[in-house]
């Protein structure tokens, strides 16, 4: 039977407690959200609505074409100018998910004969974009300065060093300025996607490398998405005007894939300035994590100190944390749970998210909801 395989796999699944379902989410959810990407609680915010809304209307429901044919219209021109100078870059281009985005920016900027070093801890599209590159891949120990510089010895010729900014699984902050300051020593190039620094970390949310001094800078490129902070959906790659020339050029997944649709421009529009007008937005988030952790950790569970908005919390195994994360929500909230094969290194997890418009009553509800319902 065709595909016949895949039912072996399933039983492995179902045998391991690692089977994955889609449950549909009510517009107008009774739960409290501690689940979503949603840092700074715009995805519902009236001007974001209101930005998809009047680009649909304007530009209609699909950008029509790839952005080298159709699919560019004004607005996607003026996100593009203003993401790159809220972030502190010469040039941006977006793309429609940071996923495609990631993809771009590796494979086009590791060549054949080329040296990427690559984060142990990198999200899955930045590792997908190692695979489809034409340069080599080394993988180093998560957030290790000292092994990147030792993997950036072993090779002449163009090199690259690839890394989240914030890791997606327990919220650590990457060592920016010393990976930095490794690829100065050996001319190579860092490319780092601050998908989840956007929005909370550098002064007003202008992200993680800006907070690094890393912003502008002719050997960083920044790869992000609109979907966490910018409550929209999208992605954007910001660097030098000449690596963007070379992106539009080069890049499959920019040349080859429909543009961002021209509502999602619209809303990541809004909120973009939006977040210009309301700085406090990403210092409150970074403080609802923080407060979060210092209430868990009282509480006696194990979790990781968040770096931006990301709190993550051990599981004691993978049933364990599904369980956990199902009674947590029959008691009225919802958290994202992470296990195998989803997270490399075996710990299961919850993962919380310091939305900025939580409460102070809202957390202690949150907390207690985690104690009462712990396995
Ligand atoms: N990078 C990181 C670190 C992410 O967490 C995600 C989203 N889960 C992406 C990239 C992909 O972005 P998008 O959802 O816009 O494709």
């Amino acid at each position: 039977m065709a595909f016949g395989w895949i039912d072996e796999q399933a039983r492995l699944r179902r045998r391991a407690g690692l089977v994955r379902t889609l449950r549909p989410r009510p517009a107008e959810s009774p739960l409290l959200d501690l689940a979503s990407n949603d840092y700074l609680g715009l995805a519902h915010h009236p001007a974001i609505a209101e930005g998809a809304a009047e680009a649909a209307r304007t530009w209609g429901g699909g950008s029509t074409g790839s952005r080298l044919v159709t699919g560019t219209t004004e607005l996607h021109t003026e996100l593009e100018r203003e993401l790159a100078g809220f972030c502190g870059f010469e040039a941006a281009l977006v793309f429609s998910s940071g996923y495609a985005a990631n993809l771009a920016a590796v494979t086009t900027l590791a060549p054949h004969g080329s040296l990427i070093v690559s984060d142990a801890g990198n999200h899955a599209s930045l590792i997908d974009g190692c695979r489809l590159a034409r340069g080599t891949t080394q993988v180093v120990p998560h957030s290790d300065p000292e092994a990147v510089r030792k993997a950036l010895r072993t090779h002449e010729g163009p090199a690259v060093l690839v890394s989240d900014t914030v890791f997606s699984v327990d919220g650590d902050a990457a060592p920016l300025a010393a990976y930095a300051e490794a690829c100065r020593e050996r001319g190579a190039g860092l490319v780092v996607d601050d998908a989840h620094g956007l929005g909370v970390l550098g002064d007003g949310g202008r992200g993680a490398p800006f907070a690094a001094g890393l912003a502008g800078a002719e050997d960083v490129v920044v790869t992000a998405t609109l979907s966490k902070s910018l409550g929209s959906q999208g992605g954007v790659v910001l660097g030098p005007a000449r690596v963007v020339d070379h992106l539009v050029n080069a890049a499959r997944t920019f040349i080859f894939d429909t543009g961002l649709a021209p509502a999602a421009a619209g809303a990541a529009l809004a909120a973009l300035r939006l977040l210009r007008g309301e700085p406090e937005r990403a210092a409150r988030a970074r403080a609802v994590a923080a407060e979060l952790h210092a209430r868990l950790t009282a509480a006696g569970h194990e979790a990781v100190r968040p770096d931006a908005a990301v709190v993550s919390v051990r599981a004691p195994s993978p049933e364990g944390a599904v369980r956990w994360a199902a009674d947590c929500r029959t008691a009225g909230l919802a958290v994202g749970c992470f296990r195998p094969p989803s997270v490399p290194d075996g710990i299961s997890r919850l993962r919380l998210t310091a939305r900025a418009d939580l409460s102070g009553a809202q957390i202690e509800r949150a907390v207690r909801v985690i104690g009462e319902t712990r396995p």
